[in-house]
């Protein structure tokens, strides 16, 4: 069990203010801005669920739908993007990830993300 200590959050995006739980004061800013009804809340909110999305596709949940979970490093470097989509610095990125593809794209503010696999079979024949 894991103390979380009450403590003042502030948001990076506003400066509001809030008390909230939290482990250390970066926690607690980073809380305080996911909470903070500003834009910039909303943007922590949206990179959250882009978060969320990717445990699922490439994350520690992606085995649990019959994905091959990516490397460390290499959901690191892909959340990385999907920040800078969240951000809107970045409007859409397609990459190979093993044998399927990940898409996330930005269109009018709604985040997108795809893993696709095709599979094929059969073969020609010779005469
Ligand atoms: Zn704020």
């Amino acid at each position: 069990m894991v103390n979380l200590k009450e403590m003042t959050g502030t948001c990076v995006h506003c400066g509001q203010t809030k008390i909230v739980k939290a482990m250390s004061q970066e926690e607690a800013d980073h809380t305080a801005a996911v909470e903070c009804n500003c834009p910039g809340g909303d943007m922590e909110r949206r990179k959250k669920q882009v978060k969320e999305q990717l445990d699922e596709l490439i994350g520690y949940l992606a085995s649990d739908n019959g994905w091959e979970p990516a490397k460390e490093e290499t959901f690191n470097a892909v959340r990385e993007i999907a920040d800078q989509i969240a951000e809107e610095k970045i409007t859409s990125c397609a990459m190979r990830l093993d044998d399927t593809n990940l898409k996330i794209s930005r269109n009018k503010g709604k985040i997108t993300i795809e893993r696709s696999k095709t599979i094929k079979q059969g073969g020609s024949i010779e005469k």
